[in-house]
C-alpha cells in the first residue's frame, strides 16, 4: 500500500543558498529519508567513537528519519557498541559475495551481520574506479548481503565524460538493471539505490537539485519498467556528491530525492547532524 502524505517543506534556496522563494507543499509517497555518512578510509577505531559519541546527542530527538554511519570495518564492533542506545544504525562500505573460504582480506555478509551491521554501502563509484568493481560483481554483492538479512545501499552513477557525451542515462541504466538483477520485488524493497554522479564526489561540485530530481526520476522509471509503478514508488533513492548542511534541504525538497549519502561532511558531528535535521 502507499500512504500519501503532504510534505511540510516550504523552503526553497538559490545557488549562494540564501532563502529565495516559498514553494508550496507538494504531495510526495510516503518514503523514510535516509541519511548515511560514508567515512571511507578515515578513523581510527578511538576516532570512529568519538565520533559516534559527539553524534548521538546531536540526533537523540530526530524521529522519522534513518541515521546511518558507515566507519571503516575496523571500526564496526566499537561503533556497534556505541550506538547500542541510539537511532543510529550501521552499514559497512563494502562486502564480499562469499560467505567463507580462501579469499584472503574480504569480509564477508555474516560476519559483517555479526557485528551488528543493518545496512552494507556496495559499488561505490570508489570501488569501480579503484578496485575493479563490476556491475555483476554488485550485482553478487547485492544478493549475498540480502541473503543474509543485510540491506544494500546500490551505487550508481555517472562520470563527468559521460555526462557530457550524453551517456548519463545509459550508464545509470547498466548500473541499475545490472546491480539488481535477479532480485524479486521484496528483495528490491530491501534495498537502497543511492544516485552519486562521479564528478560530484569530494569535489565540492553538487548536482544540482534539478539535475539530482532528473536522474532520480530515471531511475524511478526503470524500476517502473522492470518491476511496477507501487514497487518503485517505495524504493528510497538517495543522492551523494558534495552533499553539505548548505544543501541538503533544497536536494531533499526534490520529489525523488529520498536522502544522502554523505562523505567530507559526515565526518564532522555537527554537520552531519545539520544535514540529518535537513528540514
Ligand atoms: C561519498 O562518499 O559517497 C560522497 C558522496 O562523498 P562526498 O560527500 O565527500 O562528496
Amino acid at each position: 500500500m502507499v500512504i500519501k502524505v503532504t510534505s511540510l517543506k516550504t523552503d526553497n534556496y538559490d545557488s549562494d543558498h540564501r532563502r529565495l522563494t516559498t514553494i508550496q507543499p507538494k504531495e510526495r509517497t510516503m518514503r523514510i529519508p535516509i541519511i548515511a555518512g560514508n567515512w571511507k578510509l578515515n578513523n581510527t577505531v578511538s576516532e570512529s567513537v568519538s565520533l559516534t559519541t559527539a553524534l548521538k546527542p546531536l540526533v537523540a530527538g530526530c524521529t522519522g528519519v534513518e541515521i546511518i554511519v558507515a566507519p571503516p570495518f575496523t571500526a564496526l564492533t566499537s561503533v556497534s557498541s556505541a550506538i547500542a542506545d541510539s537511532n543510529i544504525q550501521l552499514a559497512a562500505q563494502d562486502v564480499y559475495s562469499e560467505d567463507n573460504g580462501a579469499f584472503t582480506g574480504e569480509v564477508s555478509a555474516p560476519m559483517l551481520k555479526d557485528v551488528g551491521c543493518d545496512y552494507v554501502i556496495i559499488g561505490h563509484s570508489e570501488r569501480r574506479q579503484y578496485f575493479g568493481e563490476t556491475n555483476e560483481s554488485v550485482n553478487q554483492k547485492v544478493k549475498a548481503a540480502l541473503a543474509h538479512g543485510l540491506k544494500p545501499i546500490i551505487c550508481v552513477g555517472e562520470q563527468l565524460e559521460e555526462r557530457e557525451t550524453g551517456r548519463t542515462e545509459a550508464i545509470i541504466e547498466s548500473h541499475v538493471t545490472g546491480g539488481i538483477a535477479g532480485l524479486s520485488a521484496t528483495d528490491l524493497l530491501s534495498c537502497v539505490i543511492a544516485y552519486e554522479p562521479v564528478w560530484a564526489i569530494g569535489t565540492g561540485k553538487t548536482a544540482t537539485p534539478d539535475q539530482a530530481q532528473e536522474v532520480h526520476n530515471f531511475i524511478r522509471g526503470l524500476l517502473t519498467s522492470a518491476y511496477s509503478a507501487e514497487v518503485a514508488s517505495q524504493i528510497r533513492i538517495q543522492y551523494g556528491g558534495s552533499v553539505k548542511p548548505e544543501n541538503a534541504s533544497e536536494l531533499m525538497a526534490q520529489p525523488d530525492v529520498d536522502g544522502a549519502l554523505v562523505g567530507g561532511a559526515s565526518l564532522e558531528a555537527e554537520s552531519f547532524a545539520e544535514i540529518v535535521k535537513f528540514e
